[in-house]
């Protein structure tokens, strides 16, 4: 169960400089070993800060993380690194990450380096092969980041990550930035790498249609609480939310969907001031007097399938 209230300065812009705001509100979120999760939400749900939660690099102020079963935040020494090193995020402007002074060998060669997962001797073979398994040639290892192209730079961010063998990889928005083409490629990496070495993903979204081939689960969140969550074949299948609905209805190959939903009307509301009772009664076609008043419990309408909606009560 986690929490975040935070005062967001930057990201809000200068109006809101300085307020608190439930980024995210007691979301409970499970990623089993090997599994797939697909977190969706517009921008401003708190997806990015829950991805940052779970992958340790950002405190959450009410609410605790485990990591195989132990509080993250009780971990000391080696088993502290270990978890760390054992997550890594993977984001959606990888050049910004990227040192542009660095050669791309020592970009991803060098935390293996530090953390002892490679030697002098076999260095340079070892980046090799974490070139070659991201899909890069490693021929161009001398080069620095501005001389590869937007797909090549999130291979190597993606190189940079598996370089130090995680087994868990949470991707924030990783091909958003990427011309479509170009993120079918990236999508059909992480699913080769994910059989090949057995990884564990948290991937981050606000389009449907790009975790929908690779998730097990779908985690629907609006205004910093999760609203549906399914197995992936279930929420394409039979979306329950009405949000989970409108979401659907906007991933444009769904021809038929498009037709059976109506998209979402309206703009999101700032989560500084979000609705009273369902965050998204303001948006919602189905909505009726106590959806303005009462907040809707997510609970269970299938097994593994659950949906914050008070028409699920009325059924
Ligand atoms: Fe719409 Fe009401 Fe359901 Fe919220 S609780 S999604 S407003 S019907
Ligand atoms: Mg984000």
């Amino acid at each position: 169960k986690l929490d975040f209230a935070g005062k967001i300065a930057q990201k809000l812009g200068a109006p809101v400089k300085d307020e608190t705001v439930h980024a995210v509100d007691g979301v409970d979120l499970v990623v089993r070993k090997g599994e797939v999760v697909g977190l969706v939400g517009e921008s401003g749900c708190g997806k990015s800060t829950l991805g940052r939660m779970v992958a340790g690099i950002m405190p959450a102020s009410a609410g605790e993380i485990f990591w195989h079963g132990k509080k993250l935040d009780t971990l000391t020494g080696a088993e502290a690194r270990n978890a760390k090193l054992q997550t890594q995020m993977i984001f959606q402007d990888p050049y910004a990450s990227l040192n542009p002074r660095m050669r791309v060998a020592d970009i991803v060669g060098e935390a293996p380096l530090v953390h002892g997962l490679t030697r002098r001797g076999e260095w340079d073979a070892y980046v090799d092969n974490q070139m070659r398994r991201a899909g890069l040639d490693p021929a161009f290892k001398r080069r620095y980041p501005h001389q590869f192209s937007g797909g090549q730079r999130q291979r190597i961010g993606i190189a940079r990550a598996l370089a130090v063998q995680p087994e868990f990889i949470v991707c924030d928005e990783a091909v958003a930035a990427l011309d479509v083409s170009i993120q079918a490629q990236i999508l059909n990496l992480f699913m080769e790498l994910r059989q090949e070495l057995n990884l564990t993903y948290l991937f981050i979204s606000h389009d449907l249609g790009v975790v929908e081939h690779l998730s097990d689960r779908v985690v629907i969140m609006y205004l910093g609480r999760v609203v549906e969550e399914a197995p992936a074949e279930e929420i394409f299948a039979r979306a329950n939310h009405p949000y989970t609905q409108a979401l659907l209805a906007e991933v444009p190959r769904i021809e038929a969907r498009k037709k059976s939903f109506a998209g979402i009307k309206g703009e999101i509301p700032s989560p500084l001031n979000p609705p009273s009772g369902c965050h998204f009664h303001p948006r919602c076609p189905h909505a009726f007097a106590r959806c303005k008043l009462e907040r809707p419990a997510l609970r269970e309408i299938a097994p593994g399938h659950k949906s914050a909606c008070h028409l699920n009560d009325a059924a």
